[in-house]
């Protein structure tokens, strides 16, 4: 599978919280559609042969942007690089920034998944953390997306909010679970340097819950969220069955993908060889180079198998459906049991594997929990040791 993200770097204004690659919207946001097709020209150029799986608009707010000109970017995209005809087409959404009218526009040029940035139900603790919505916001959003022919809808909500208590959280998610999207992200809030946030957290302006309290939230969504009938496939995504993010999973399960746009990341196979590049983070020399007919990107490397074994491991415990034990062996010729019988034999003595499926190498919730300090062990492997006679 080859998975294809498009980064749109623009959003209303910057959440208090946000260090994405985004900006609020400025002049250069009316050209961004054109040179992200002149990219694609270019990548097509570079991968003659590339099919893609699936296709995510991530941002940044894509929705930001004029419906029409991101289903002209969609076009172009299946013009280059033909889409399977069961693709997954994605657009992230913040509540606000996307009419009715444009919601139907996106859903009739292709669009079948829509990800809707909710965060919390509550508005004052919307406003604390500088979105620009209310719940009423999202509720229309919500609806519209329903109305424009959207079945399969995800919801982002976070916890670990400042002065957000357990109750709160437990509260957004039964008013989410209430409209029955197919699909729920949870993540925790993570504290990034120098955001807005981090200095009033540290000047004690504001307080955040601490990781014992946040723990206690993740468990209660968790219990939750699988009593209402979602299925935690991944540490914060849960989903009705048959509705897991594939574009996600391609991430997971460290298969190949192509990043367009500002500062997007891409994962991509040349000549064999598997290699890791972004494109430059600055809009200004983005739109530059694509008019000067050059790639975009800031750097590259080349991943080494045994850096791409650790990842695949890194990534697929992720997964509650842990790492496929023959498509490890299949990808890189090896057993992984054999390869890390330390790092395995060190987190069973931990408990921390879950033996119900022997196909798969996966963490039980303990372990999911303790993921960082599993992958310590993985990460410490002497593979050197590994290849002496
Ligand atoms: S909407 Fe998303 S990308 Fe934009 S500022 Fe807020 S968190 Fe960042």
């Amino acid at each position: 599978m080859t998975a294809i993200y498009v980064h749109i770097p623009y959003c209303i204004k910057k959440c208090r919280y946000c260090d994405f690659c985004s900006v609020p919207l400025d002049e250069t946001a009316s050209i961004y559609c054109d040179a992200l097709i002149k990219e694609i020209t270019l990548r097509k150029k570079q991968y003659p042969d590339l099919h893609a799986d699936t296709v995510f608009f991530g941002g940044g707010t894509p929705t930001v942007l004029p419906a029409a000109d991101l289903v002209r970017v969609l076009e172009s995209v299946n013009h280059a690089f033909p889409l399977a005809p069961n693709a997954e087409i994605s657009v992230e959404c913040n509540p606000k920034t996307a009419s009715n009218e444009e919601l139907r526009i996106l859903r009739q040029g292709g669009v079948n998944r829509i990800s809707i940035g909710l965060q919390s139900a509550d508005d004052q603790l919307l406003k604390r953390i500088g979105r620009v919505h209310s719940f009423q916001d999202f509720q229309n959003t919500y609806n519209w997306s329903i109305q424009a022919g959207f079945s399969n809808v995800n919801v982002d909500v976070m916890h670990g909010l400042p002065g957000q208590s357990a109750e709160q959280y437990l509260q957004t998610l039964q008013i989410v679970t209430e409209l029955h999207p197919h699909h729920i992200s949870a993540y925790s809030l993570i504290l990034e340097e120098e955001t807005p946030l981090f200095y009033d957290v540290a000047s004690g302006k504001e307080t955040l819950p601490d990781e014992d309290q946040v723990a206690d939230m993740q468990d209660l969504g968790i219990d939750y969220l699988s009593s209402v009938g979602y299925k935690r496939y991944e540490v914060s995504n849960f989903a009705i069955p048959g509705y897991e993010c594939r574009h996600n999973l391609t991430y997971w399960n460290n298969e190949t993908y192509l990043g367009l746009g500002v500062a997007a990341h891409s994962s991509m196979e040349e000549r064999g060889k598997r290699y890791r590049f972004a494109n430059t983070e600055s809009i200004r020399s983005y739109l530059k180079a694509v008019e000067k007919g050059k790639i975009p990107e800031a750097e590259k490397i080349l991943i080494n198998t045994f850096e791409q074994m650790f990842e695949t491991i890194m990534l697929g415990l992720r997964k509650t459906q842990g790492i496929d034990l023959k498509m490890f062996e299949d990808r890189y010729g090896c057993s992984l049991l054999e390869t890390y019988p330390a790092a395995i034999e060190r987190n069973q003595t931990r408990g921390l594997w879950d033996h119900t499926d022997p196909r798969y190498l996966r963490l039980n919730r303990r372990g999911m929990d303790l993921m960082n300090t599993v992958l310590l062990d993985f990460k410490d492997t002497n593979y050197f040791e590994l290849l002496r006679p």
